[in-house]
């Protein structure tokens, strides 16, 4: 008996091997585990044994059912999967969505400041980030022993000249622009010059090591604060589509005279006082002025026949109280839960 179910299945298992089609594996399932199959007919004679025997052989017999219709189960999904499933497409189906990236807020209030610019005859430059000393501090009236060097904390590039002095920093504003557009296109000059800058700082709301400014200069005949202030006026306007209260009060810096700090009222507390505005309700947003005639000598161009006006914008902090973002961290963080509000 034993030896018959044996044979059974080693009958079975090979002819499943065999299959080519569904047809024929139902003829062998009919063959087989039918009413009238060998394998079931087998099994009536399991009645007729009795004891050791037939508790010997049923548990045998279990076995070999189950391994039968594991395999039948196994060989009907291959052929299923090779006539229906594999190679077969449903044109008639949904496609995947393949998700889009954006822009990172930066970039979109750049553009926005590039149209109002483009607005007023600005043309767009870059400068590089790794900037020589010279660009960087020397051509806007700053000195190797100035103590002005002091007011931007440097990323000093470990690099020296001939007379032992680090001449490569990160650069720390993106003024360095100035001079060399001036020495590339000469005057009447208006541009803009957006971009990354360096600075050692101790990080927190407010503070980035790594943030974006934007570099403004405009030079012709006859230039003043007030083109500077009308201009600044357009800018502020446009980028907050409403009316933001400004001051402006004097400021030093090198490369200019006279110097101003154009502060806006902090967009985020209304000027009641928060971290971002250090609790002041104000927040520098834009250090400019006369570019001192000095610079404009550095960059060819003679202070007896042109004048011009510069500025800084802090255009990290512009996005900051453009969107209401209480924290410069998120900028560069990378953080998709930040990225994916824009
Ligand atoms: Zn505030």
């Amino acid at each position: 008996m034993k030896e018959q179910l044996i044979e059974i299945k080693k009958n079975i298992l090979d002819a499943l091997n065999d299959v080519k089609d569904l047809a024929f594996l139902e003829k062998l399932e009919k063959k087989y585990l039918g009413r009238k199959g060998e394998f079931t007919q087998a099994l009536r004679k399991l009645a007729q044994l009795s004891g050791e025997a037939k508790k010997e052989v049923g548990s045998l017999a279990n076995e070999i059912k189950k391994d039968i219709e594991k395999k039948f189960v196994e060989t009907r999904n291959n052929l299923e999967g090779k006539t229906d499933k594999k190679g077969f497409i449903d044109v008639t189906l949904p496609g995947e969505k393949i998700e889009r990236g954006h822009l990172h807020p930066i970039t979109l209030v750049q553009r926005e400041l590039e149209d109002i610019f483009k607005k007023m005859g600005f043309m767009f430059l870059d400068g590089p980030e790794l900037e020589s000393d010279y660009f960087c501090f020397e051509a806007l009236n700053i000195p190797y022993h100035h103590p002005a060097r002091d007011m931007q904390d440097t990323f000093y590039i470990d690099h020296k000249n001939e007379k032992g002095e680090f001449d490569l920093v990160m650069r720390t504003h993106t003024s360095p622009v100035q001079v060399r557009a001036m020495l590339k296109y000469g005057a009447p000059l208006r541009c803009i010059a957006p971009g990354r800058v360096y600075r050692c700082e101790a990080i927190d709301a407010c503070h980035e090591h790594t943030f974006d400014q934007m570099e403004g200069l405009m030079i012709d005949k006859n230039i003043s604060l007030d083109n500077l202030i009308a201009v600044m006026k357009e800018l502020i306007n446009g980028i907050f589509g409403r009316k933001i209260e400004t001051r402006v009060r004097p400021g030093y810096f090198p490369f200019v005279e006279p110097g101003i700090e154009l502060d806006i009222k902090c967009t985020i507390c209304g000027g009641t006082g928060c971290p971002s505005c250090k609790h002041s309700g104000w927040l520098e947003l834009l250090p400019a002025g006369m570019v001192h005639p000095n610079v404009l000598k550095y960059g060819g161009v003679d202070p007896n026949v042109y004048s011009g006006f510069a500025f800084g914008l802090g255009f990290t902090r512009l996005v900051m109280m453009r969107y209401g973002i209480g924290d410069i961290r998120f900028f560069n963080s990378g953080d998709l839960r930040f990225l994916e509000q824009f």
